[in-house]
């Protein structure tokens, strides 16, 4: 069932079928397993990494969401707090962003992999069965 990209990446489920986990651990604050993701989809089997590096496209997103909590935060305490010290406006923009880091690894991670797979579903479509048959009879071939 398709339950959307939104969906997919805040439950960190496989951006394929929407059903299996997407981390090794589901948890962002367990660090042992921080980002970690298994080789493929648990349910759907489908990749998770198309070519080694592909996540390294996901810093541009990890560094999108720093810079909107910092500009969330920072622009709240200017409305809010407009004769707060300098120093306690960084104070706060720099814990947060370390307390919600491990949480924004992991969204940047299921963000780029929504951004380059759309949702299949958990059986093959009929292209991925056309794909797999042709590579089959190519394999037999040689
Ligand atoms: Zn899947």
């Amino acid at each position: 069932m398709n339950r959307g990209k939104f969906f997919s990446i805040f439950r960190f489920k496989c951006p394929h079928c929407h059903e299996g986990e997407f981390f090794v651990d589901r948890n962002p604050y367990h660090l042992r397993h921080a980002g970690e993701l298994p080789e493929r989809c648990p349910v759907c089997e489908r990749k998770y990494e198309p070519e080694p590096g592909f996540y390294y496209g996901g810093m541009y997103v990890a560094y999108a969401l720093a810079v909107a909590v910092f500009a969330t935060i920072y622009t709240a305490m200017i409305v809010l707090f407009p004769k707060a010290p300098l120093w306690l406006d960084a104070t706060l923009v720099i814990a947060a962003i370390v307390l919600l880091a491990p949480w924004m690894y992991a969204l940047s991670k299921t963000i780029w992999a929504n951004l380059f797979f759309s949702y299949k579903g958990v059986a093959l479509t009929e292209k991925e069965r056309a794909y797999a048959a042709a590579r089959a009879a190519a394999a037999a071939r040689h």
